[in-house]
């Protein structure tokens, strides 16, 4: 009787303070985990991007914004803001984010252009478009990472952003004109119907060659009379584009 009377009285005494160290130690390690990634990301944009010239405000703005540690596995969460591509499920990346940033500055966007993504992957770079502008349109030929790829665009609120699984070589002629299309994975030759599918001035992103090797990142501008002007940006090593581009 004494005892659970001792118990009762020194738990009356010490729950209350007991709850409190409990809570303020669940939020604090929230906060902290937030800031950390925050703080990484900042570092990130400074370190990896500003530092390598890219000087685009929006796209700039966009990186620091969009938070990368939630579209890597979670294993790799300590490593989501460092100066490479991660590998995500069906042996794909996530590209390294100064290539991201790059692509993206490339693009020359403004925010009222319509803008097609192939090779959704994690949707990383679809969400920096997003941040940037009105409409992206993104494919993913992987059923599995199609799907992962839409629900968490939605869980993280990017409405703008619409997801289809399938090749992305024939594009997606019912959105068309795009005034840029950005190729995520390295494509062997240029794909033609992607190019009918850009508007005049439109521009084309892509890393052109074989796999094994580095690739050529280029831009495509689309010309009055539908010829095009070719500027290379530099070499990189993307996973291989797949589908009806190798028949
Ligand atoms: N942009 C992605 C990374 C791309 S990895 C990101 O931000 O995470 C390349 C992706 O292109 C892979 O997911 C691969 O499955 C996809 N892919 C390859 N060939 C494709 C094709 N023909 N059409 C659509 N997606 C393709």
């Amino acid at each position: 009787m004494i005892g659970s009377r001792k118990t009762a009285s020194f738990f009356k005494a010490f729950f209350p303070a007991l709850v409190t160290v409990l809570c303020s130690t669940f939020f604090m390690s929230k906060a902290v985990f937030s800031v950390d990634f925050e703080s990484a990301r900042k570092d990130m944009v400074e370190d990896q991007i500003k530092r390598r010239g890219i000087r685009d405000a929006a796209v700039l703005q966009a990186l620091l914004k969009v938070p990368r540690h939630l579209f890597v596995e979670p294993k790799f969460l300590s490593r989501a803001y460092s100066d490479f591509a991660l590998p995500i499920k069906e042996n794909q990346t996530i590209s390294q984010p100064y290539v991201v940033a790059l692509m993206t500055q490339s693009a020359m966007l403004k925010a009222d252009d319509r803008v097609l993504e192939i090779g959704t992957g994690s949707a990383y770079q679809a969400a920096v478009l997003a941040e940037i502008v009105n409409q992206v349109y993104t494919i993913e030929i992987v059923e599995s990472l199609a799907r992962t790829a839409d629900s968490r665009l939605k869980e993280l609120g990017y409405n703008n952003v619409t997801v289809r699984h399938g090749d992305g070589y024939r594009g997606w002629p019912e959105k068309s004109p795009f005034d840029a299309i950005l190729i995520t994975a390295a494509a062997p030759k240029i794909p033609r119907p992607l190019i009918d599918q850009l508007k005049v001035g439109g521009r084309m992103v892509l890393p052109l060659g074989k796999t094994g090797s580095p690739q050529n990142l280029i831009v495509l501008t689309k010309q009055e009379g539908g010829s095009l002007r070719k500027r290379f940006i530099t070499g990189v090593v993307f996973v291989p584009m797949t589908g009806e581009i190798r028949q």
